[in-house]
């Protein structure tokens, strides 16, 4: 362990350079670790805050820090994002022009690199380890350390020379870092590596501000579609299972005036690289995408992740939602689940030669289609997956735990669709009989004189989408099935029959969609007309030097901004994210437009959160008016009723109510705290507030890493507060 004043040292270091009051979970560990010269091995969640692990000690420690990542289109924007921060920091690639070449040598022999990037294959060549080997190391990292293990899925054989550095450098410690090890995949990393018994930390795999949501999938460009409206201003990934539909979701979403990109392995090199660039640097909202989109993407600021189409694992699931809210504020995961593709995944499956292999990835379709069709908690579930337990029975940011449901007979309607695939001979797909029901006049139809079953048309006051939801309910209550094929055919199964001739019903339940989703409770936090407006200072920066955006600020930082209304210097520093080379750099602009922007909206600053907050003193607060609305909450809650209840009935969200309570609080009213929040997670968030000597909320948060939430620390916070009021 570190002596106390090196402790200090490293959160002095994280406020100046980074801007940050806390450390995620893990980090502290993981540097006090780097900084003792010893070998670490972290498996940390994407967004976990891996790359501040070694930036922060590259900085602090003499020497030069050399980073081994995988992917040459990586290392800019995260040298970018170092340099943004007052590091020194290179990369050393193929890119580099022969003059900028012999430069960063020249720098690397001279000890003024801090951090230096370079790809596995430049680490083996023998004239480079010689340059390395007369300079002075402070530490090797290895970033996407699973790339070095067969089990992994992205083998790197170049990765494998890596076992080089603990021959070569016995004396430099080496830091291993991954977003994705099963324990299996953390052994073989280990010993190919050569670590030295390395301090090893597995982080959670929760991502609390991630929002899980399934949708039944009808129609799915006109869902995304719809989803794109509600958040006009988010950026996001959509994925789909082939190049033909990510072209045509792509075009769908274009000419209706969307600003998305196609991004898959058959379109040319130049393209692909613009498509992500754009995406990158926040000229096109929306990347449609195959899996072949993956690694290389740093943005931190992409809002949403959506899955068009079923994907063929829980794994793969988790990676590709992972590349959601990196920097930590909320972002919706939306998975628009059919039944319908099922088959098709099966069948190429079906085509797998090897027996072993084949089943496997049969099991991990069976999972990945439980994970959508359970009515169990999503967080729940994917944590399972990495054999972790999720400790809270309702994770409130899940459809499964914030939608309400509704029991619906749909008898009549199936019988409907039943009839017409039994009448035509069971030998057809969905979308065909969906034509019959619906009365489509096409060619089909025509030809089989389909026009003539007598249930045609029998569906027609209702729309396409209806129906094919109606299949996919009959095909999940194994009501009707269909075959493994490239173009099932659906037949009705022995259940069927019954349900077909009345000797049975079929009630299904149908989710009420609370509407909720990650964007819509974060929106009320702060300021959106601001946050546009500092999102154009931010883009004229970026676009100035060069760099993505979000290098030049967080989503985060700029939401604290809209929260904080920072008018000079000394308030900036108090915003997350903004380290003292950023305050020199951009702080005037921003004070600058958030200025204008008072002056144009003398009101919009009244709502904003204090800094009056920061310091720890005790003083009387200011008592606030108790409006009627606030007193209806009152009387509900003597009632016994709890916050979700009395939400629910008075069409409020759960956080309005919340905000009541903490009024009712700071009234001096009677309040049983113990019955909004557990007493020993009450006293840990005590504890925090008087560690960290302030009344702000931003802080506690953070360190808790989603463990608390924002309604159950303001809560815990007006009773602190009426308590310190009392002695
Ligand atoms: P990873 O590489 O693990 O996916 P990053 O290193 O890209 O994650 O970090 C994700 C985001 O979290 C970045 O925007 C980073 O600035 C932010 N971050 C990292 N550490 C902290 C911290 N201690 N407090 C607040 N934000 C942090
Ligand atoms: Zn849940």
């Amino acid at each position: 362990m570190l002596p106390e004043d090196k402790k200090l040292m490293i959160y002095e270091q994280l406020k100046v350079v980074f801007g940050f009051e806390a450390f995620r979970p893990n980090q502290e560990p993981i540097i006090d670790r780097i900084l003792s010269r010893q070998d670490v091995f972290a498996v940390m969640p994407t967004g976990g805050g891996k790359s501040l692990c070694y930036q922060l000690p590259a900085k602090m420690m003499s020497g030069t820090t050399v980073v081994i990542s995988p992917l040459i289109s990586l290392m800019k924007d995260q040298v970018d994002a170092a340099c943004a921060n007052g590091i020194v920091a290179t990369f050393m690639n193929s890119t580099l022009t022969a003059r900028e070449m012999s430069d960063a040598h020249q720098k690397l022999r001279l000890n003024e690199i801090e951090l230096l990037y370079i790809a596995p294959e430049r680490f083996v060549m023998p004239s480079f380890l010689e340059t390395l080997k007369n300079i002075d190391i402070s530490f090797f990292a290895i970033d996407e350390a699973h790339c070095i293990s067969e089990w992994g899925h992205d083998f790197r054989s170049d990765y494998l020379r890596l076992s080089l550095i603990p021959e070569e450098f016995p004396d430099v410690a080496v830091a291993a870092f991954t977003a994705t090890a099963t324990l299996k995949v953390q052994e073989d990393i280990i010993r190919k590596i050569g670590l030295r018994s390395p301090h090893v930390t597995r982080a959670s795999f929760n991502r609390p501000n991630l929002f899980y949501r399934v949708e039944r999938k009808d129609n799915a460009n006109l869902q995304i579609l719809r989803f794109l409206k509600e958040r006009p201003n988010d950026a996001g990934i959509i994925y789909r299972t082939t190049r033909k539909s990510v072209t045509e979701t792509a075009d769908f979403l274009v000419s209706n005036g969307i600003s998305a990109r196609p991004y898959h392995a058959g379109l040319p090199p130049e393209e692909r690289s613009a498509n992500q660039e754009a995406f990158n640097h926040d000229d096109t909202r929306v990347m449609v995408a195959t899996i072949a989109f993956g690694m290389g993407i740093d943005k931190s600021n992409v809002r949403f992740v959506i899955h068009a189409d079923l994907p063929k694992n829980i794994e793969g699931y988790y990676q590709e939602t992972g590349r959601a809210g990196r920097d930590g504020v909320s972002a919706d995961c939306l998975l628009l689940f059919s039944n319908a593709d099922i088959p098709r995944l099966r069948y190429f499956i079906n085509q797998i030669p090897s027996d072993k292999e084949r089943a496997v990835a049969m099991g991990n379709l069976r999972q990945m289609v439980n994970f959508a069709s359970h009515n169990s908690c999503r967080r729940k579930q994917l944590l399972k997956f990495f054999d972790e337990e999720y400790p809270a029975d309702n994770c409130s940011t899940c459809d499964i735990c914030t939608d309400t449901t509704e029991d619906v007979d749909i008898t009549l309607d199936a019988q409907i669709l039943m009839s017409a695939i039994y009448r035509t001979g069971q030998t057809f797909w969905v979308r065909h009989i969906v034509d019959i029901v619906t009365g489509a006049n096409t060619k089909r139809i025509r030809s089989f004189r389909h026009n003539k079953v007598k249930t045609y048309g029998a569906g027609k006051s209702k729309k396409k989408e209806y129906w094919v939801a109606i299949a996919d309910e009959l095909l999940a209550h194994n009501i009707i099935e269909q075959s493994d094929d490239k173009f099932p055919v659906i037949k009705l199964t022995h259940e069927g029959s019954d349900l077909l001739f009345g000797k049975k019903r079929l009630t299904i339940s149908r989710k009420e969609s609370a509407k909720v989703s990650a964007r819509s409770d974060d929106l009320k936090h702060y300021d959106n007309l601001l946050f546009e407006r500092l999102r154009a200072v931010r883009k004229e920066f970026a676009e100035e030097q060069h760099v993505p955006p979000f290098v030049i600020f967080s989503d985060k930082t700029l939401h604290d901004m809209c929260r904080y209304y920072p008018a000079e210097e000394s308030d900036m520093r108090k915003i997350s994210g903004v380290g003292e080379v950023k305050i020199q750099r951009y702080a005037a602009a921003f004070i600058d437009e958030i200025k204008g922007y008072l002056d144009e909206n003398p009101d919009a600053g009244e709502n904003g959160a204090q800094f009056a907050d920061v310091d720890y003193e005790i003083k009387p607060r200011q008592k606030k008016k108790i409006g009627d609305s606030v007193e209806v909450t009152y009387a509900l809650f003597k009632e016994g009723l709890s916050v979700e209840i009395i939400a629910g009935r008075r069409s409020l969200t759960t956080s309005t109510i919340a905000g009541h309570l903490e009024l009712l609080i700071q009234d001096g009213r009677d309040i049983d705290i113990d019955r909004l929040i557990d007493p020993a997670k009450r006293a840990e968030i005590e504890k925090l507030f008087i560690t960290f000597k302030k009344w702000n909320l931003k802080p506690i948060i953070e360190h808790s890493n989603g463990t608390i939430s924002y309604d159950e620390a303001r809560i815990a916070r007006a009773f602190l507060r009426d308590q310190l009021n009392f002695l």
